[in-house]
């Protein structure tokens, strides 16, 4: 297991799903990892006491908050920005305000968390955002605000890589492809079309994520920066 001793670790939404078993990793690897939530104040307080961590509550939608609690945390050795929604239907009737607030989560956040955390962060640390393989392929109707905002976070990633290169600070997006969470769920309704997309026709676990994003924050990933790292199960083969 990839030792995160002596490391200052921050896990923006971190409360349940593919965040909580990345709060789960790290902490297991000995970081200092806090981590923030939005609503879920029993389900983050339960985390944190089970795992030595520190629930912060922080709402990514709102830029003064969030940059705030990045500040707070000094010099970061790691990054995991995972915090996320997903608002799927027709795009002729969906909430704007609902697209918006998404938008707000998965586009705006991630870009200002990465950004004020790299201007303290010690040098060789690892900024990580999680996106999705939708911002590779949405091979059903409805999902075209969503893959945008998975599709933004390519580009970001990309250019940020070369902004922080020369500290030796990595930048990666971390692209699932369906994963068993509440947002997600291995039993849900759209569960067997979303299998009929893939190679190995099942759900992820939030472990395997948690996994993949230890190797790339750990001394094995120093190499790897700028890239999306798809563990999909195949459904963007
Ligand atoms: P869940 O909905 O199960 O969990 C989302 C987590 O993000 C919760 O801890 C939630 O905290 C937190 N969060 C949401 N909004 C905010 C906010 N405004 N401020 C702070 N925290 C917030 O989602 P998943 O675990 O499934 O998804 C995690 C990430 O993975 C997302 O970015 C998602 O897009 C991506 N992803 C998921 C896939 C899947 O199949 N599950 C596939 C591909 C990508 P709280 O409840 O406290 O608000």
């Amino acid at each position: 297991m990839t030792d995160f001793a002596g490391k200052n670790i921050l896990v923006l939404g971190g409360s349940r799903g593919i965040g909580a078993a990345i709060v789960r990793r790290f902490a297991a690897g000995g970081g200092t990892v806090a981590f923030t939530y939005a609503g879920s104040k029993e389900a983050a307080e339960a985390l944190a006491s089970e795992t030595g961590t520190e629930a912060i509550r922080a709402d990514s939608a709102d830029r003064a908050d969030l940059i705030a609690t990045v500040t707070n945390r000094g010099a970061l050795d790691i990054v995991i920005v995972n915090a996320g929604m997903l608002v799927m239907g027709d795009p002729l009737t969906l909430d704007a305000d609902a697209v918006d607030r998404m938008i707000d989560i998965n586009v705006r956040a991630p870009y200002h968390a990465s950004v004020e955390a790299a201007r303290r962060m010690n040098d060789n640390g690892r900024i990580i955002v999680i996106g999705s393989v939708n911002g590779d392929r949405i091979p059903f109707a409805g999902g075209a605000a969503y893959a945008m905002t998975k599709s933004a976070v390519q580009g970001m990633v990309r250019g940020l890589a070369r902004d922080f290169g020369d500290r030796g600070i990595t930048v990666n997006s971390i692209q699932p492809g369906p994963t068993d969470s509440d947002m997600n769920p291995a039993n849900g309704p759209m569960a067997a079309t979303m299998h009929s997309f893939m190679a190995l026709k099942r759900h992820a676990r939030g472990e395997e994520i948690a996994e993949l994003a230890s190797f790339l924050a750990g001394p094995h990933g120093a190499m790897i920066t700028g890239s999306m790292q798809t563990i999909d199960g195949g459904f963007g083969a």
